[in-house]
Protein backbone atom coordinates (compact mmCIF):
# COMPACT_ATOMS: atom_id res chain seq x y z
CA UNK A 1 0.00 0.00 0.00
CA UNK A 2 1.23 3.39 -1.23
CA UNK A 3 2.08 5.85 1.75
CA UNK A 4 2.54 9.70 1.66
CA UNK A 5 2.92 12.32 4.19
CA UNK A 6 0.55 14.66 4.88
CA UNK A 7 1.21 18.09 6.77
CA UNK A 8 -1.78 17.92 9.25
CA UNK A 9 -1.55 22.05 9.39
CA UNK A 10 -1.76 22.80 5.30
CA UNK A 11 -2.32 19.89 4.06
CA UNK A 12 0.92 19.53 2.16
CA UNK A 13 2.42 16.28 1.23
CA UNK A 14 5.45 14.92 0.34
CA UNK A 15 7.54 11.45 -0.50
CA UNK A 16 9.02 11.21 2.59
CA UNK A 17 8.95 12.30 6.07
CA UNK A 18 10.71 15.48 7.32
CA UNK A 19 10.83 17.20 10.33
CA UNK A 20 9.62 20.46 9.40
CA UNK A 21 6.92 21.01 6.66
CA UNK A 22 8.44 23.42 3.92
CA UNK A 23 5.02 24.48 2.64
CA UNK A 24 3.77 26.28 6.12
CA UNK A 25 7.54 26.05 7.89
CA UNK A 26 5.84 24.05 10.96
CA UNK A 27 7.34 21.39 12.64
CA UNK A 28 5.97 18.05 13.92
CA UNK A 29 3.07 18.64 11.66
CA UNK A 30 3.79 15.58 8.95
CA UNK A 31 1.79 12.39 9.29
CA UNK A 32 2.06 9.01 7.29
CA UNK A 33 -1.19 8.31 5.77
CA UNK A 34 -2.26 5.78 2.92
CA UNK A 35 -2.44 7.58 -0.28
CA UNK A 36 -5.80 7.23 -1.69
CA UNK A 37 -6.38 6.12 -5.17
CA UNK A 38 -7.67 7.69 -7.96
CA UNK A 39 -9.37 5.75 -10.26
CA UNK A 40 -9.41 5.94 -14.13
CA UNK A 41 -11.51 9.11 -15.39
CA UNK A 42 -13.88 7.43 -18.11
CA UNK A 43 -14.72 9.69 -20.65
CA UNK A 44 -18.65 11.31 -20.58
CA UNK A 45 -20.08 13.48 -22.84
CA UNK A 46 -19.87 17.36 -22.91
CA UNK A 47 -22.72 19.22 -20.90
CA UNK A 48 -24.32 22.18 -22.71
CA UNK A 49 -22.98 25.88 -21.60
CA UNK A 50 -24.46 28.94 -21.47
CA UNK A 51 -23.68 31.95 -22.20
CA UNK A 52 -22.79 34.69 -19.23
CA UNK A 53 -25.42 36.77 -20.39
CA UNK A 54 -28.05 34.62 -20.63
CA UNK A 55 -28.00 33.14 -16.72
CA UNK A 56 -30.62 34.44 -14.55
CA UNK A 57 -29.82 35.60 -11.13
CA UNK A 58 -31.42 33.39 -8.54
CA UNK A 59 -31.63 35.25 -4.60
CA UNK A 60 -31.09 31.99 -2.88
CA UNK A 61 -33.67 31.52 0.14
CA UNK A 62 -32.45 32.02 3.82
CA UNK A 63 -33.23 30.64 6.85
CA UNK A 64 -33.58 32.69 9.47
CA UNK A 65 -32.86 32.51 13.35
CA UNK A 66 -34.74 35.24 14.47
CA UNK A 67 -31.61 36.43 16.54
CA UNK A 68 -30.70 39.87 15.14
CA UNK A 69 -26.90 39.46 16.04
CA UNK A 70 -26.92 35.92 14.61
CA UNK A 71 -29.04 36.60 11.57
CA UNK A 72 -26.18 39.66 11.09
CA UNK A 73 -22.75 37.30 11.26
CA UNK A 74 -24.82 35.09 8.43
CA UNK A 75 -25.02 38.06 6.20
CA UNK A 76 -28.91 38.40 6.50
CA UNK A 77 -30.03 34.52 7.58
CA UNK A 78 -28.32 31.60 6.65
CA UNK A 79 -28.54 30.85 2.86
CA UNK A 80 -30.50 27.57 1.79
CA UNK A 81 -27.65 24.54 0.16
CA UNK A 82 -24.73 27.39 2.12
CA UNK A 83 -21.91 25.20 3.59
CA UNK A 84 -20.83 26.88 7.13
CA UNK A 85 -17.72 26.25 9.41
CA UNK A 86 -18.16 27.26 12.63
CA UNK A 87 -14.21 26.84 14.56
CA UNK A 88 -13.55 27.40 18.16
CA UNK A 89 -11.30 26.14 20.74
CA UNK A 90 -12.67 23.15 22.46
CA UNK A 91 -14.94 23.57 25.13
CA UNK A 92 -16.15 27.32 23.93
CA UNK A 93 -19.46 26.77 23.37
CA UNK A 94 -19.75 25.82 20.03
CA UNK A 95 -22.47 22.73 20.47
CA UNK A 96 -24.63 24.97 22.60
CA UNK A 97 -24.71 27.51 19.83
CA UNK A 98 -25.33 25.51 17.19
CA UNK A 99 -28.33 23.62 18.85
CA UNK A 100 -29.97 27.40 19.71
CA UNK A 101 -29.51 27.88 15.80
CA UNK A 102 -31.07 24.79 15.13
CA UNK A 103 -34.22 25.10 16.99
CA UNK A 104 -34.27 28.88 16.18
CA UNK A 105 -33.92 27.78 12.28
CA UNK A 106 -36.38 24.70 12.86
CA UNK A 107 -39.18 27.02 14.72
CA UNK A 108 -39.12 29.35 11.80
CA UNK A 109 -39.55 27.35 8.78
CA UNK A 110 -41.25 24.07 7.85
CA UNK A 111 -38.15 22.14 7.29
CA UNK A 112 -36.41 19.56 9.53
CA UNK A 113 -33.03 19.50 11.21
CA UNK A 114 -30.32 16.06 11.85
CA UNK A 115 -28.00 16.72 14.22
CA UNK A 116 -25.18 14.41 13.97
CA UNK A 117 -23.06 14.15 17.00
CA UNK A 118 -19.69 12.42 16.39
CA UNK A 119 -18.28 13.07 19.86
CA UNK A 120 -21.36 13.07 22.60
CA UNK A 121 -23.76 10.31 22.71
CA UNK A 122 -27.44 11.26 22.17
CA UNK A 123 -27.80 11.22 25.84
CA UNK A 124 -25.32 14.21 26.26
CA UNK A 125 -26.63 15.92 23.49
CA UNK A 126 -30.50 15.67 25.16
CA UNK A 127 -29.21 16.73 28.22
CA UNK A 128 -27.75 19.71 27.39
CA UNK A 129 -31.10 20.88 24.96
CA UNK A 130 -32.61 20.18 28.39
CA UNK A 131 -30.66 22.57 30.36
CA UNK A 132 -30.82 24.88 27.38
CA UNK A 133 -34.91 24.86 27.87
CA UNK A 134 -34.81 23.32 24.33
CA UNK A 135 -37.85 20.75 23.09
CA UNK A 136 -37.93 20.85 19.22
CA UNK A 137 -39.57 17.25 17.98
CA UNK A 138 -38.29 19.11 14.26
CA UNK A 139 -34.36 18.22 15.79
CA UNK A 140 -33.52 14.68 14.77
CA UNK A 141 -30.20 13.34 16.26
CA UNK A 142 -27.75 10.67 15.11
CA UNK A 143 -24.51 9.85 16.85
CA UNK A 144 -22.49 8.63 14.12
CA UNK A 145 -18.70 8.88 13.34
CA UNK A 146 -19.87 7.57 9.48
CA UNK A 147 -19.96 9.59 6.99
CA UNK A 148 -21.96 6.85 4.97
CA UNK A 149 -24.70 6.71 7.53
CA UNK A 150 -24.83 10.97 7.47
CA UNK A 151 -25.55 10.33 3.65
CA UNK A 152 -28.44 7.65 3.67
CA UNK A 153 -30.19 9.41 6.31
CA UNK A 154 -29.93 12.52 3.80
CA UNK A 155 -30.87 10.94 0.98
CA UNK A 156 -33.56 9.03 3.07
CA UNK A 157 -35.48 12.36 4.70
CA UNK A 158 -36.67 14.62 2.24
CA UNK A 159 -37.55 16.72 4.72
CA UNK A 160 -34.39 17.93 6.55
CA UNK A 161 -32.92 20.87 5.15
CA UNK A 162 -30.30 21.58 7.81
CA UNK A 163 -27.64 19.54 8.87
CA UNK A 164 -25.26 20.30 11.53
CA UNK A 165 -22.17 18.11 11.65
CA UNK A 166 -20.04 18.25 15.31
CA UNK A 167 -17.36 17.97 14.38
CA UNK A 168 -15.55 17.32 11.38
CA UNK A 169 -12.86 15.88 13.23
CA UNK A 170 -14.81 13.27 14.12
CA UNK A 171 -16.08 12.16 11.06
CA UNK A 172 -14.70 8.99 9.05
CA UNK A 173 -15.11 7.87 5.63
CA UNK A 174 -14.45 4.08 5.40
CA UNK A 175 -13.33 4.31 1.79
CA UNK A 176 -10.38 5.86 3.04
CA UNK A 177 -7.69 4.04 5.63
CA UNK A 178 -6.62 7.34 7.27
CA UNK A 179 -7.63 7.94 10.99
CA UNK A 180 -10.50 10.29 11.97
CA UNK A 181 -9.10 13.67 11.92
CA UNK A 182 -6.31 13.45 9.85
CA UNK A 183 -5.87 16.09 6.67
CA UNK A 184 -7.52 13.59 4.18
CA UNK A 185 -10.43 12.31 6.38
CA UNK A 186 -11.75 16.08 7.53
CA UNK A 187 -10.99 17.23 3.45
CA UNK A 188 -12.63 14.16 2.04
CA UNK A 189 -15.52 14.19 4.60
CA UNK A 190 -16.15 18.16 4.06
CA UNK A 191 -15.85 17.58 0.55
CA UNK A 192 -18.72 14.74 0.30
CA UNK A 193 -21.03 17.02 2.58
CA UNK A 194 -20.86 19.97 0.63
CA UNK A 195 -21.37 18.62 -2.42
CA UNK A 196 -24.66 16.79 -0.59
CA UNK A 197 -25.53 20.23 0.84
CA UNK A 198 -25.44 21.56 -2.61
CA UNK A 199 -27.41 18.38 -4.38
CA UNK A 200 -30.24 18.36 -1.65
CA UNK A 201 -30.85 22.27 -1.24
CA UNK A 202 -29.54 21.63 2.30
CA UNK A 203 -27.54 24.05 4.79
CA UNK A 204 -24.63 22.90 6.25
CA UNK A 205 -23.22 23.65 9.14
CA UNK A 206 -19.99 22.06 10.30
CA UNK A 207 -17.80 21.99 13.47
CA UNK A 208 -14.16 22.50 13.34
CA UNK A 209 -12.13 22.51 16.47
CA UNK A 210 -9.02 25.06 16.20
CA UNK A 211 -5.70 24.33 17.75
CA UNK A 212 -3.84 26.44 20.26
CA UNK A 213 -2.06 28.11 16.85
CA UNK A 214 -5.37 29.31 15.81
CA UNK A 215 -5.69 27.24 12.82
CA UNK A 216 -8.80 24.85 12.31
CA UNK A 217 -6.77 21.82 13.60
CA UNK A 218 -4.94 20.19 10.77
CA UNK A 219 -6.51 21.44 7.10
CA UNK A 220 -6.71 25.05 6.70
CA UNK A 221 -7.61 23.77 3.23
CA UNK A 222 -11.09 22.95 4.41
CA UNK A 223 -11.97 27.30 4.45
CA UNK A 224 -11.40 28.06 1.12
CA UNK A 225 -14.18 24.38 0.93
CA UNK A 226 -16.85 26.01 2.66
CA UNK A 227 -19.12 28.85 1.74
CA UNK A 228 -19.10 31.35 4.92
CA UNK A 229 -16.23 30.21 7.60
CA UNK A 230 -17.00 31.79 11.14
CA UNK A 231 -15.18 31.88 14.19
CA UNK A 232 -16.53 31.50 17.57
CA UNK A 233 -13.76 33.43 20.15
CA UNK A 234 -13.92 33.95 23.90
CA UNK A 235 -11.94 33.45 26.82
CA UNK A 236 -12.90 30.59 28.95
CA UNK A 237 -12.47 33.09 32.16
CA UNK A 238 -14.89 35.14 31.09
CA UNK A 239 -18.73 35.02 30.37
CA UNK A 240 -19.07 37.05 26.52
CA UNK A 241 -18.51 35.28 23.47
CA UNK A 242 -17.88 36.96 19.70
CA UNK A 243 -19.28 35.13 16.63
CA UNK A 244 -17.01 36.83 14.12
CA UNK A 245 -17.37 35.97 9.56
CA UNK A 246 -13.94 35.32 8.58
CA UNK A 247 -15.55 34.94 4.89
CA UNK A 248 -18.69 35.17 3.38
CA UNK A 249 -19.66 34.12 -0.40
CA UNK A 250 -23.27 35.51 0.53
CA UNK A 251 -22.59 38.55 2.65
CA UNK A 252 -19.95 40.83 4.39
CA UNK A 253 -17.46 39.61 6.11
CA UNK A 254 -15.65 40.94 9.25
CA UNK A 255 -19.58 41.07 11.03
CA UNK A 256 -19.49 40.15 14.83
CA UNK A 257 -22.20 39.21 16.47
CA UNK A 258 -21.58 39.45 20.62
CA UNK A 259 -23.14 37.10 23.38
CA UNK A 260 -23.50 36.43 27.04
CA UNK A 261 -22.44 32.94 28.00
CA UNK A 262 -25.44 32.14 30.98
CA UNK A 263 -26.76 29.24 32.72
CA UNK A 264 -30.05 29.22 29.86
CA UNK A 265 -27.55 29.22 27.09
CA UNK A 266 -26.02 32.63 24.79
CA UNK A 267 -27.88 35.38 25.27
CA UNK A 268 -27.44 38.00 22.27
CA UNK A 269 -25.87 41.64 23.81
CA UNK A 270 -27.99 44.40 22.48
CA UNK A 271 -25.63 47.14 22.81
CA UNK A 272 -22.04 45.66 22.44
CA UNK A 273 -20.27 48.64 23.84
CA UNK A 274 -21.63 48.66 27.19
CA UNK A 275 -19.75 45.09 27.49
CA UNK A 276 -16.08 47.12 26.12
CA UNK A 277 -16.52 49.76 28.50
CA UNK A 278 -15.34 49.45 31.74
CA UNK A 279 -17.44 51.07 34.80
CA UNK A 280 -15.40 54.37 35.42
CA UNK A 281 -17.19 57.06 38.05
CA UNK A 282 -14.14 59.16 37.30
CA UNK A 283 -11.15 59.77 34.70
CA UNK A 284 -8.82 57.08 34.88
CA UNK A 285 -5.25 57.61 34.19
CA UNK A 286 -4.17 55.02 31.06
CA UNK A 287 -7.58 54.96 29.65
CA UNK A 288 -8.78 55.72 26.31
CA UNK A 289 -12.17 55.00 24.94
CA UNK A 290 -11.81 54.33 20.27
CA UNK A 291 -14.71 54.28 18.52
CA UNK A 292 -14.01 51.62 16.02
CA UNK A 293 -16.11 49.98 13.27
CA UNK A 294 -16.82 45.99 13.95
CA UNK A 295 -18.38 44.84 10.17
CA UNK A 296 -21.39 47.27 9.71
CA UNK A 297 -21.96 48.94 12.67
CA UNK A 298 -19.66 51.23 14.96
CA UNK A 299 -18.63 49.92 18.52
CA UNK A 300 -17.32 51.58 21.69
CA UNK A 301 -13.40 50.14 22.85
CA UNK A 302 -11.62 50.66 25.76
CA UNK A 303 -7.79 50.61 25.49
CA UNK A 304 -6.23 50.77 28.83
CA UNK A 305 -2.48 51.00 29.51
CA UNK A 306 0.13 50.52 32.32
CA UNK A 307 2.98 51.90 32.51
CA UNK A 308 5.88 51.29 34.98
CA UNK A 309 9.51 51.38 35.70
CA UNK A 310 11.83 48.72 36.00
CA UNK A 311 15.74 47.93 36.59
CA UNK A 312 15.35 45.20 33.77
CA UNK A 313 18.41 45.92 30.88
CA UNK A 314 14.98 44.83 27.93
CA UNK A 315 11.82 45.98 29.70
CA UNK A 316 8.69 43.94 29.63
CA UNK A 317 6.15 44.87 26.75
CA UNK A 318 2.93 42.87 26.56
CA UNK A 319 -0.44 43.07 25.09
CA UNK A 320 -3.64 41.93 24.94
CA UNK A 321 -6.36 42.16 22.25
CA UNK A 322 -3.52 44.25 20.00
CA UNK A 323 -0.65 43.65 17.74
CA UNK A 324 2.52 43.62 19.66
CA UNK A 325 4.69 44.78 17.04
CA UNK A 326 2.30 47.79 16.71
CA UNK A 327 3.06 48.85 20.04
CA UNK A 328 7.13 48.82 19.05
CA UNK A 329 6.37 51.16 16.84
CA UNK A 330 3.50 54.00 18.23
CA UNK A 331 6.35 53.49 21.38
CA UNK A 332 9.21 54.59 18.69
CA UNK A 333 6.85 57.14 17.12
CA UNK A 334 5.95 58.62 20.81
CA UNK A 335 10.11 58.50 21.35
CA UNK A 336 10.85 60.13 17.99
CA UNK A 337 8.33 62.90 17.89
CA UNK A 338 6.91 63.38 21.06
CA UNK A 339 10.79 63.12 23.28
CA UNK A 340 8.73 60.55 25.17
CA UNK A 341 10.91 57.91 26.60
CA UNK A 342 9.57 54.32 27.37
CA UNK A 343 13.14 52.91 27.32
CA UNK A 344 13.32 52.23 31.04
CA UNK A 345 9.56 51.38 31.40
CA UNK A 346 7.53 47.92 31.20
CA UNK A 347 4.56 48.93 29.26
CA UNK A 348 1.60 46.92 29.38
CA UNK A 349 -1.80 46.94 27.20
CA UNK A 350 -4.79 45.82 27.22
CA UNK A 351 -8.44 45.68 25.17
CA UNK A 352 -11.12 45.79 27.87
CA UNK A 353 -13.36 43.14 27.89
CA UNK A 354 -11.59 40.47 25.75
CA UNK A 355 -12.21 42.35 22.35
CA UNK A 356 -9.34 42.03 19.63
CA UNK A 357 -8.97 44.94 17.52
CA UNK A 358 -7.37 44.82 14.23
CA UNK A 359 -8.03 48.72 13.20
CA UNK A 360 -4.66 50.48 12.61
CA UNK A 361 -7.30 53.71 13.40
CA UNK A 362 -6.95 52.51 17.49
CA UNK A 363 -3.30 53.68 17.22
CA UNK A 364 -4.11 57.35 18.36
CA UNK A 365 -6.36 55.61 21.12
CA UNK A 366 -3.63 53.38 22.00
CA UNK A 367 -1.05 56.40 21.86
CA UNK A 368 -3.48 58.92 24.15
CA UNK A 369 -3.65 55.80 26.46
CA UNK A 370 -0.14 55.52 26.94
CA UNK A 371 0.50 59.56 27.35
CA UNK A 372 -2.10 59.65 29.59
CA UNK A 373 -0.08 56.60 31.93
CA UNK A 374 2.79 58.17 31.69
CA UNK A 375 1.79 62.20 32.30
CA UNK A 376 -2.20 62.31 33.70
CA UNK A 377 -1.69 66.33 33.19
CA UNK A 378 -4.24 66.40 30.64
CA UNK A 379 -2.53 69.79 29.20
CA UNK A 380 0.49 67.92 28.50
CA UNK A 381 -1.44 65.11 26.84
CA UNK A 382 -3.97 67.31 24.66
CA UNK A 383 -0.49 68.76 23.05
CA UNK A 384 1.13 65.37 22.80
CA UNK A 385 -2.44 64.01 20.99
CA UNK A 386 -2.79 66.85 18.71
CA UNK A 387 0.77 66.61 17.63
CA UNK A 388 -0.05 62.52 17.10
CA UNK A 389 -2.66 63.46 15.04
CA UNK A 390 -0.70 65.53 12.49
CA UNK A 391 1.93 62.78 12.59
CA UNK A 392 -0.91 59.79 11.80
CA UNK A 393 -2.58 61.53 9.30
ZN1 LIG B 1 2.49 22.55 6.27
Amino acid sequence: MKTVYVCQSCGHSTGRWVGKCIACDNWDTIVEEIAVKTGKRSISAPISMKALSDSEIIIPDRFLTGVEELDRVFGGGIVQGASILIGGEPGIGKSTLLLRIAANVVQLSSFECLYVSGEESLEQVSLRAKRLKINEPKIKLLSTVSLTDVVATIKENKSIKFLVIDSIQTMYDSRITSAPGTVTQVRTCAHELTILAKQYGISLLIVGHITKDGQIAGPKTLEHMVDTVLYFEGENSNQYRILRTIKNRFGPANEIGVFEMSEAGLVPVDNPSSLFLMAHDREVVGSAVFAGIEGSRPILMEVQALIAGTNMATPRRAVVGWDINRLAMIIAVLNARCKMFLHDKEVYLNIAGGLKIQEPSADLAVAASLISSVDSKKQLCLKMVITLLMILR
